[in-house]
């Protein structure tokens, strides 16, 4: 009897000791990831989505970002190269765009011109994608800049894109509802600001912290 009693003692120890590991680690899990970010209940897909860099990488950055936004283009101008060379070239992330059309006409018709491209030619995505932030001027970017003449304009400057193929999509609208999904996925991760940065089911309190985007991306890897 006596025995018996020292065995569920230490038993209930044991319970009681791993039941204080776990929530431990849950309080310092969510306490890492809150200083840096909000977590989700999954992370945004991809599937539909421009993809840059290896399909089965084990992380995702996913931007939501706006051509028509001074931010974005700052973000890709100073985190974007950092991430590709650190990460999305040796095969760790896998990086997507989602277009977050916060700037009225412009913005959609920008949208719209990249998921045609995509549609028409996913391998010269990417360079679609750069060649239009870097006509977005640095300064008045308020003022109009994003037209069909300027967007057949970027796209004749990079190889194989149809340009009357490309008008004609812009004409007739023929992805809008691939814009259409990604302004679903906008309301639905509730971004409130361009860019918003989500790493796998994180979404960044700062995109511009790329020491806190690399530490993230780190123990993303780890886990
Ligand atoms: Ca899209």
């Amino acid at each position: 009897m006596k025995s018996k009693n020292s065995t569920m003692k230490i038993v209930v120890i044991i319970t009681t000791v791993i039941i204080l590991l776990g929530v431990a680690l849950v309080v310092l899990t969510n306490k890492n990831n809150s200083e840096v970010g909000e977590t989700h209940a999954e992370q945004p897909p991809v599937k539909e989505q421009p993809v840059l860099g290896e399909n089965d990488a084990p992380v995702t950055v996913v931007e939501f970002g706006d051509f028509k936004c001074p931010a974005c283009k700052a973000w890709g101008e100073k985190i974007y190269p950092q991430l590709i060379n650190d990460y999305v070239e040796t095969g760790k992330v896998k990086f997507s765009f989602i277009n977050t059309p916060f700037h009225g006409k412009e913005s959609t018709l920008a949208s719209l011109a990249a998921e045609s491209v995509l549609e028409q030619n996913p391998e010269v995505y990417w360079d679609f994608h750069n060649a239009l932030f870097a006509e977005q001027p640095s300064e008045n970017h308020d003022s109009q800049w994003v037209t069909v003449e300027k967007v057949l304009e970027v796209a004749d400057g990079i190889q194989n894109i149809d340009l009357e193929e490309l008008e004609l999509a812009l004409e007739e609208q023929s992805e809008i509802e691939k814009v259409n999904k990604d302004v679903e996925l906008v309301e639905e991760f509730n971004v409130q600001l361009t860019p918003s940065i989500m790493i796998n089911d994180i979404m960044l309190e700062d995109p511009f912290d790329y020491e806190a985007i690399k530490n993230l991306i780190d123990q993303e890897l780890e886990g």
